[in-house]
């Protein structure tokens, strides 16, 4: 058994006969099997490989017809997958679909949370045959500190294999499936948390809209796909008018109110995924539209401020209107390997939007790029 190579008994197992073997060389052999696997499930990436490739050995090395790792669910009443290896007609989750942990001897084990030893498969009420030759079932919880995971099950053609010494190997094997097992999950939730994080690093606390970190990603990413494709790429620069009076006069948390409003407003001009709506510092929101040239880009500029206008967001200090008012800067172009960098399309955004604070506030100025 090898972490990237299916176990081959030929290379890996140079005693397979067990009747051939006296009580040393069995035991040599358990110990044998123990650091391999071991060795395995501290070293093993794919979880199911590895439970398959410590199934694989135990059937291969011992007389075991069939080995088996049943894990649970989260709240242990349900068996939910099954590796295994061996002369098996169907697994038993195959077979009963459903395995809840009141069936069958490792619903028993799971259950009690002891390990279960059934000498003669026949006489026990729980065992579900998969298998006709076999004789005895060891049964082992798979645990790691309070966390039931699973049940290690082991079958045997025997009635005298599972003597002190193999049960022993067995339990040890169960611990390391657990260690392996418990590993695997952490190392799951981190990808999960980290997913999150990398989201999270994406958005903007206040208005939910991306961050100025997304926003440059996006430019970035957006601008090249546009000069590929020959597309223009436009951008709209959205800067409240006369914010800051309107803080002095009717404080931060009504300000921040106005800007997750103003935020959402350019939201309702989103068309597709491929827009983005960001804010890209205080109160200047950015709306970034592939495929739009400067007049489609214009003419949206012009409904949301319109939109803006009519959301009658009262401005008390304002020098323009009555309402919350924004003046947007437009710019569009086709990005082309000899044109400067993206932040280009920023620059000639803003000074739109200077343009139109210049103008008077509460209006859309346009700004074509020079050749
Ligand atoms: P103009 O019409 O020229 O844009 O005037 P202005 O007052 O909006 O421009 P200025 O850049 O001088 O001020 C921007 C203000 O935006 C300053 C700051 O108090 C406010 N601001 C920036 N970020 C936030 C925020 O997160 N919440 C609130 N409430 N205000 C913010
Ligand atoms: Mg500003
Ligand atoms: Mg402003």
């Amino acid at each position: 058994m090898t972490s990237d190579a299916a176990y081959n008994p030929a290379v890996d197992s140079p005693v397979s006969d067990w009747d051939g073997q006296d009580a040393p060389a069995r035991r040599a052999t358990l110990g044998r099997i123990l650091v391999r696997i071991a060795r395995e499930a501290l070293q093993g990436s794919d979880l199911d490989a590895l439970l398959e490739g410590i199934c694989e050995c135990l059937v291969a090395e011992l007389p075991v017809a069939i080995a088996s790792v049943i894990l649970l669910d989260e709240a242990n009443t349900q068996f939910v997958h099954e590796v295994y290896s061996g002369e098996w007609t169907q697994s038993p989750l195959a077979m009963i679909g459903d395995w809840p942990v009141t069936q069958g001897g490792a619903g028993r084990c799971a259950r009690l949370g002891m390990p279960q030893l059934i000498a003669d498969v026949h006489s026990d009420p729980d065992y579900v045959a998969g298998n006709d030759d076999v004789r005895s079932e060891y049964l082992v919880p798979i645990r790691h500190g309070r966390r039931l995971h699973g049940v290690l099950n082991i079958e045997s053609t025997r009635t005298d294999f599972f003597d002190a010494e193999a049960c022993a190997v067995f339990d040890a094997v169960a611990d390391l499936v657990a260690g392996a097992i418990h590993f695997a999950r952490i190392a799951d939730e981190l990808r999960q948390a980290n997913d999150k994080l990398e989201q999270l690093s994406m958005i903007d606390g206040l208005t939910g809209i991306a961050n100025r970190r997304r926003f440059d990603q996006r430019l970035a990413a957006d601008w090249l796909r546009m000069a590929v494709e020959g597309r223009p790429l436009a951008l709209l620069m959205v800067d409240a008018d006369a914010f800051k009076p309107l803080n002095d006069a009717c404080g931060h948390l009504y300000g921040d109110e106005c800007l997750r409003e103003l935020a959402r407003t350019c939201e309702d001009f989103v068309e597709s995924e491929d827009d983005l709506v960001g804010r890209f510092g205080g109160e200047e929101l950015v709306l970034l539209l592939p495929g739009r040239d400067l007049a489609a880009a214009t003419a949206i500029a012009e409904a949301l401020r319109v939109a803006v206008e009519t959301k009658a967001m009262l401005h008390p200090a304002s020098p323009v209107s009555a309402h919350v008012t924004v003046s947007v800067g437009v710019a569009a172009l086709v990005p082309a390997v000899a044109h400067p960098p993206p932040e280009r399309l920023v620059a000639i955004a803003d000074r739109a939007m200077y343009t139109a604070k210049q103008q008077g506030r509460n209006r859309v100025c346009a700004e074509p790029a020079e050749p």
